[in-house]
């Protein structure tokens, strides 16, 4: 197996364009776990961990945040977590400390797992992909966009992940996990919310209950056209919301649980973050946090 150590973007892009089979490595958390099982014998491993280019995260003059592919979670936590709330608490689950400090959002949305735990924040916060190749430069693509399948994603064989794009939170986000344990545990199924309070709007994300992370759009569309946001919440809009967001996931029956319990934790999940998000938001805890 060869090893490529490219030092710069520009000298990975070009290895990527030359070796298409080779399989990039960042953390290693899940290629390295698949090697050692034999699961997969790439004909070439490409090390991003030279890379400068994508080590680091900054601000664009749009005010979103571009935030790079070998970012780890650790990082992500201690550095953007009050800009990144839902991103941050979804990472705080993710594996060990160990895999934290190696682990990242670049090697989450490459592996594609429909269980990944940063997909769901992703979504409920419009994150925008940045991905690019030698020949064709670089493509922009929306997360609803960019999971296609299980394991299955929109990067072409020639592309490398740069970067995602978020806008830091304009209002309270959650995110909430059902595991058979606290730690060190893949989600049986996963939801995000993220309030928008200026366009009226909910972002949702559902994680591990369909064949790709995906939005709730019917429970989104029902809160922006129900949701008052001058008044309590209701009772009646909490539980519709719940069960639009259970709708909108496809489950299977698997070793970590059935499609009927998954449904069920979906609807619960839907409902407690957003009573959480929403109780944050009428306290004026956000703003306060924010200002
Ligand atoms: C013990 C353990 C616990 C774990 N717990 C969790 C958990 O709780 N939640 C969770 O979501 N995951 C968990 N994982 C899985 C893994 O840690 C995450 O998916 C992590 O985000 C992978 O990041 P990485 O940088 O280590 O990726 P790598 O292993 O380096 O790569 C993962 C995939 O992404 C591709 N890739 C990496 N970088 C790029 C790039 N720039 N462009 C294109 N493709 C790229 C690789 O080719 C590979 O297919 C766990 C893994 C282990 C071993």
């Amino acid at each position: 197996m060869d090893f490529l150590r490219p030092a710069t973007w520009a000298e990975a892009l070009t290895a990527k364009a030359e070796r298409p089979e080779a399989v990039p490595i960042q953390g290693g958390t899940d290629m390295m776990v698949e090697l050692n099982f034999d699961v997969r014998r790439p004909g070439a491993l490409l090390d991003l961990n030279r890379v400068a280019e994508l080590a680091g995260w900054g601000e664009e003059p749009d005010g979103r945040l571009r935030v790079g592919a070998g970012v780890t979670y650790a990082r992500l936590i201690a550095e953007l977590g009050d800009r990144l709330p839902g991103l941050a608490q979804a990472s705080r689950t993710v594996g060990s400390p160990q895999i934290r400090n190696r682990g990242t959002v670049g090697g989450n949305l490459g592996a594609a797992s429909p269980a990944g735990d940063s997909h769901p924040p992703l979504l409920a916060g419009d994150a925008v992909v940045e991905v690019e190749s030698a020949a064709r430069g670089v493509r922009m693509i929306p997360a609803a966009d960019f999971y296609l399948g299980v394991k299955r994603s929109a990067l072409e064989a020639d592309e490398l992940i740069r970067a995602f794009w978020m806008s830091p939170a304009s209002g309270p986000q959650y995110f909430s996990k059902v595991g058979t344990r606290n730690a060190m545990v893949i989600a049986v199924c996963s939801f995000a919310i993220a309030l928008h309070p200026g366009e009226r709007r909910v972002g949702t994300g559902i994680g591990s209950a369909a064949p790709t992370p995906r939005r709730a759009v019917a429970a989104e569309e029902f809160l922006a056209a129900e949701l008052d946001w001058e008044a309590r919440l209701d009772p009646a809009v909490l539980a519709r919301f719940g069960e639009l967001a259970a709708g909108a996931a496809s489950p299977i029956d698997d070793v970590r649980g059935t499609a009927g319990y998954r449904r069920h934790a979906i609807a619960v999940m839907a409902r407690r973050t957003l009573t959480w998000a929403w109780n944050e938001f009428r306290s004026g805890h956000f703003e306060r946090r924010a200002g």
